[in-house]
């Protein structure tokens, strides 16, 4: 049979999207550069369901029923152009190529014009989950034209992660914008790693607790607002002994975090559209601090100062860790969700964020039960000028923030580094600050670069004569 859908580049994430297809009762095509990976997926997987496998891209082109469908799974960059090369040279008008890699955006927006030009629907897919999620039901956010989803949607849809009975898959939006939302997912999945990491860190330090009663803390935290894929997996890496030395693991793991750069992605993208995601910055640069072993070596030792104050009532302060992490995770979304909306008007993509809210509550790597209530808020208000404004988050951030100016003076004077948390907390008095220290930095700007400033009590540009009389005109 011809097949409705298939699949180039089998590694994990591809295979395992191929076998979720054949699972769900579509014939799936199958390709792979180099044939050993197709082999390998029939021989271990071909059981499953329907597999058309090809050694050449003609022949599995040939495989499709029209309009074919591929999506392609290879590494993002350089590889993906020449397989959408390959495969635009044998397919035809009105056949589509979904790109389920990780791509930066602005390639996805010039790869879909040149198809365009060449009579071909190309959907930038941006998929979340891993190869757990790829294989049992991944979160999908195909961009593209709206006419190339009316084709792949519902076969989407079908291998998608489900919650509620709703599918975990949506149009996004024009060309780059599925590849866009996934990037801030992933720079969002950065900012909750931080606030995890830095939770952890001052219930060990600040704290004393040892890593199985932080998985406790963990697992008690995942029973309420907090709950989530990432709590839940923390409590799972905390409590893991090592098979070697029978320590935690997380004790003799090399503490530098890599990172393959959809959090830099994020930032780069953010700096460029002006919008301050500064949990998700602070994570990617706390990534890069973790790195830098020789500076961190050649540092240690570094005095601390003598103010540490060990917090005396253990309950409370774990409590007060818990509300801090939770608001400043409310900061780190809310940040995205701006960014998100700054993206959409640059590009006019027309973007929904009730929409994604909704597709990541599963399959994706920051699946948590708050994103009912970002989805719910959105829902309530479609313009609301920030999501801790929406009147559900705007409860929780106040009622946390006593907790968490005591967390952070705490980690502050503890000398524990916090800079997830800090700097949440000071974008939060940064935001409801009724005069910020902006009106300086205009009046410098004025004074050395004659930059003008705009006054509160007049309409127009001005400029004090700084190297006159000082006396003001308008510019
Ligand atoms: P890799 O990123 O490791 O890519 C390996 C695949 O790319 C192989 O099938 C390889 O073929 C193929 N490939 C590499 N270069 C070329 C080329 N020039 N021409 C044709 N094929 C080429 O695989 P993953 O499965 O980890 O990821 C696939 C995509 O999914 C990536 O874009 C990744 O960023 C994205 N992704 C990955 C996630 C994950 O958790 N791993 C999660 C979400 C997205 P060959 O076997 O012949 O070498």
């Amino acid at each position: 049979p011809l097949a409705p859908i298939g699949v180039t580049g089998l590694a994990v994430m591809g295979s395992n999207l191929a076998r979720n297809f054949a699972r769900r009762g579509h014939v799936v095509a199958v390709h792979n550069r180099s044939s050993a990976k197709t082999t390998a997926l029939i021989e271990n997987h071909g059981s499953e369901g329907t597999f058309v496998p090809s050694e050449s891209i003609e022949d599995f082109v040939a495989s499709l029923e029209k309009p074919r469908r591929v999506v392609i799974m290879v590494k993002a960059g350089d590889p993906t152009d020449a397989v959408i090369e390959e495969l635009a040279a044998v397919m035809e008008e009105g056949d589509i190529i979904i790109d389920g890699g990780n791509a930066l955006y602005t390639d996805t927006i010039r790869r879909e014009a040149d198809l365009k030009e060449r009579g071909l629907l190309f959907v930038g897919a941006g998929i979340s989950g891993g190869e757990e999620g790829a294989l049992n039901g991944p979160s999908i956010m195909p961009g593209g034209p709206a006419k190339s989803y009316e084709s792949v949607g519902p076969l989407l849809e079908s291998i998608a992660a489900q919650v509620d009975g709703t599918p975990c898959c949506t149009h996004i939006g024009p060309d780059g914008s599925g590849h866009f939302v996934k990037m801030v997912h992933n720079g969002i999945e950065y900012a909750d790693m931080q606030l995890i990491g830095e939770a952890y860190h001052l219930l060990r330090d600040a704290l004393g607790k040892d890593p199985d009663a932080i998985a406790d803390v963990f697992r008690t935290w995942n029973e309420g607002d907090l709950e989530s894929y990432l709590v839940e997996i923390t409590a799972e890496v905390l409590s893991h002994k090592d098979a070697r030395t029978g320590t935690p693991l997380v004790d003799v793991i090399v503490d530098a975090a890599e990172q393959k750069g959809t959090g830099r992605w994020t930032v780069k993208s953010a700096l460029d559209l002006g919008v301050p995601v500064t949990g998700i910055a602070e994570a990617v640069f706390a990534r890069a601090l973790s790195g830098a072993r020789g500076q961190r070596a050649a540092a240690r030792g570094l005095a601390s100062g003598s103010l540490a104050d060990k917090p005396q009532d253990v309950d409370a302060f774990v409590e007060d860790i818990r509300s801090a992490l939770y608001a400043s995770k409310v900061i780190a979304y809310a940040q995205g969700f701006d960014q998100i909306a700054a993206g959409s008007a640059e590009y006019d993509w027309n973007l929904h964020p009730g929409d994604l809210a909704t597709i990541w509550r599963g399959g994706c790597i920051i699946r948590a039960r708050f994103l009912n209530r970002i989805k719910d808020a959105y829902d309530e208000n479609p313009e609301l000028p920030s999501l801790i404004l929406a009147p559900y988050f705007r409860e929780a951030v106040e009622n946390a923030v006593d907790s968490w100016r005591r967390v952070v003076s705490t980690a502050t004077l503890l000398g524990i580094p916090v800079p997830g948390f800090a700097s949440a907390l000071s974008y939060y008095d940064g935001l409801r600050a009724e005069r910020l220290p902006a009106a300086l930095t205009q009046g410098l700007r004025d004074f050395f670069g004659a930059h003008t400033y705009e006054r509160v009590d007049a309409e127009g540009k001005f400029h004090t004569l700084w190297s006159e009389d000082r006396s003001e005109v308008q510019a």
